[in-house]
């Protein structure tokens, strides 16, 4: 609502109450038409929102109302005290209704206004909680995300197949998490002070500022590296390596990044641990303990494989199985480790006397087999005739006494000879049995 301003405010009234008053001046007979017209000095106040003056206006009306009547030439009948004083009644009367419509009005105003102000205020915390919740949310989903990427790096990092792509997989990683910062991978024995502190305490570095850290003497870290952590790599409970972050600015890792760094680590040496343990289990599944030659099931294995090949290139191939003479009486003079001895140096003697694309297997108890890739009987039994003269050539020693070991060949060819992996090498088994039953030592190829 438009308020007129403080002059405004007085100016009117006066007006009005000088016009009033002229008015009566000039016809004081009508004074009892013309005295309820102060009543509009009331109303402008009502309007105006004026609060003091019109209580002085309210004594000025009603002393005029006593002091016209007295004033006017007729005299002051009775009648006209009695018209003055109920019109002066009247105007107390409306005086009071509009000052009571107005108070009420004004309390309804503040009871709007201290309304208000509750709104404001609720608005203003609301907001504060939508703040504080966008802040949460923005944190909660930085963490998803967070997690989101640890676990594609765990994944990523238990693909890996060998241990340098896990290494290079732990650094991209930490590279990612500190874009910026330096990151090193150290395999081996501790290089400086920092790996140094690590190994001994067998826990993580975490330096913030290098010139405040009262645990090393200053000018021990570079400028670039004001902030520092120092993790160390472990497979099987051992300590191979360092991992280790740096960057120029101070406190730009926090304790959560090195416990993040910490589990990227220990992630790192797990991953490393099943690759070594699955190549371990890989290496025993097709090797043999004792001589480290291929197992049984390794040489059938890569028969079959040999009889696709050579079935494709239409090259033959050839198998030589080899047995140890008179193995028992080793094991029955000199006892078994005497005859492991001799299984191991037989071996020995194999696989050296062999190219690196054949495939010497130890077929079963002192029986060995040997797959002489892309060579026809002729070329193998070349191979076994070696391979016989070099056994026969070795030197052993069983208890002190000088001792010789010999073995017998049989060869067999792929396809004339045998055209399935059994049928083949039942074909030099026989001929190995044919170099028995003629003297031992010998090479049967026919
Ligand atoms: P031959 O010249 O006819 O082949 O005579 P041999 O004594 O070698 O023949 P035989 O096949 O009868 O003997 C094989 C022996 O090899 C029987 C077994 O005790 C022994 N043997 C098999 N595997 C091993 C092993 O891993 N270690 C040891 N020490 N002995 C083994
Ligand atoms: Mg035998
Ligand atoms: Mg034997």
């Amino acid at each position: 609502m438009i308020r007129p301003g403080p002059a405004v405010k007085v100016a009117v009234p006066v007006a009005i109450l000088g016009a009033v008053g002229w008015t009566f001046w000039l016809w004081p007979s009508h004074f009892l038409w013309l005295y309820p017209s102060v009543g509009a000095l009331f109303i402008w106040f009502a309007w105006s929102g004026e609060r003091e003056i019109k209580y002085i206006f309210l004594f000025l009306a009603t002393a005029a109302g006593f002091i016209f009547p007295n004033v006017s030439p007729e005299g002051a009948s009775p009648g006209l005290m009695a018209g003055a004083l109920a019109e002066a009644l009247g105007l107390w009367l409306l005086f009071y209704a509009l000052s009571s419509a107005e108070s009420s009005r004004q309390a309804a105003r503040d009871r709007l206004s201290a309304d208000e102000a509750a709104a404001a205020e609720r608005v203003r915390d609301l907001e504060d909680e939508l703040a504080r919740y966008r802040l949460h949310l923005d944190s909660t989903l930085a963490r998803i995300r967070d997690k989101g990427a640890l676990a594609g790096a765990i994944h990523d990092m238990g693909a890996a197949a060998t241990p340098d792509e896990v290494k290079a997989r732990l650094e991209a990683l930490l590279k990612h998490y500190f874009p910026g910062a330096a990151v090193e991978l150290r395999t081996g024995a501790p290089r400086d002070f920092a790996d140094n502190w690590v190994a001994e305490r067998k826990i993580p570095l975490l330096v913030r500022n290098s010139e405040s850290d009262s645990r090393f003497i200053r000018g021990l870290f570079s400028g670039q590296e004001r902030s520092f952590m120092a993790l160390p790599l472990h497979l099987f409970g051992r300590l191979v390596g360092f991992v280790r972050a740096s960057a120029s600015e101070p406190d730009r890792f926090k304790a959560e990044d090195l416990r993040g760094a910490e589990l990227a680590c220990t992630l790192a040496g797990v991953s490393m641990e099943n690759i070594y343990l699955y190549e371990k289990v890989k290496e025993l599944a097709i090797k043999d303990g004792l001589t480290g030659l291929y197992t049984h099931r390794a040489f059938q294995t890569r028969v079959e494989e040999e009889i696709l090949r050579a079935a494709r290139s239409k090259v033959p191939f050839a198998v030589i199985m080899a047995d140890i003479d008179h193995f028992k009486s080793y094991n029955d003079n000199y006892g078994h480790q005497a005859g492991d001895a001799v299984l191991k140096a037989v071996a020995e003697t194999l696989s050296s006397g062999v190219r690196d694309i054949d495939f010497a297997a130890r077929y079963g108890g002192e029986e060995f087999a040997v797959v002489v890739t892309g060579a026809g009987k002729a070329q193998a039994a070349a191979v076994a005739e070696q391979l016989r003269r070099a056994l026969e050539a070795r030197a052993f020693n069983f208890n002190g006494r000088p001792s010789r070991v010999t073995a017998s060949f049989g060869v067999a060819e792929f396809p004339a000879e045998g055209a399935t992996a059994s049928q083949l090498v039942r074909a030099a088994d026989e001929r190995l049995y044919k170099a028995k039953e003629s003297g031992r030592n010998k090479v049967v190829y026919a």
